[in-house]
């Protein structure tokens, strides 16, 4: 019978894989982007991903499990209508707007996907994971927050005007 620990441990393989297809994901959106406080938020967020890359195999260390990745069909997919998204509004002046939700639907998951996690791992007793996890959760829900200021002090309104 599968267990709360099993699903961590698949939860937490997701999120592994889908840091690292993020790195890979995120250099083609700021190329994309044409807003530079955009690309400057989305860059920064790459900085942070490789960081969450790292997190994530302290929190394997800490609950003495080997850092493995699962492909996650989810996130794949989000990615994927990003890049579909960017490469759409290329030389539209909705280009901003459009890259903008695409991260903020991924975003989302995460902060979904997280907030499980560190809410499980309170539940099995992992201190030092949960901890590790509240902190992507942090950093997640702060990256999305930056979005919307981005989408409501400028790059919506130059998708709108420019009709
Ligand atoms: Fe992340
Ligand atoms: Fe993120
Ligand atoms: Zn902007």
């Amino acid at each position: 019978m599968k267990t709360l620990k099993d699903l961590f441990l698949d939860e937490l393989a997701e999120r592994y894989d889908s840091e690292q297809r993020i790195v890979k994901a995120l250099p083609k959106l700021i190329k994309a982007a044409t807003c530079p406080q955009l690309q400057a938020a989305l860059q920064n967020h790459l900085v942070e991903t490789q960081g969450q890359v790292a997190t994530l195999k302290e929190v394997f260390t800490s609950i003495g499990v080997k850092a493995k990745g699962k492909k996650c069909k989810s996130m794949t997919g989000l990615l994927a209508a990003g890049e579909a998204a960017a490469s759409d509004f290329k030389d539209s002046p909705a280009i901003n707007a459009a890259i903008i939700s695409a991260r903020q639907k991924a975003e989302h998951y995460e902060i979904a996907a997280y907030g499980c996690l560190h809410e499980w791992a309170d539940l099995l007793g992992y201190g030092e994971a949960a901890d590790l996890l509240e902190e992507i959760l942090l950093a997640e829900k702060e990256a999305d927050e930056k979005l919307t200021i981005l989408a409501r002090t400028g790059d919506n309104e130059m998708a709108v005007i420019s009709d």
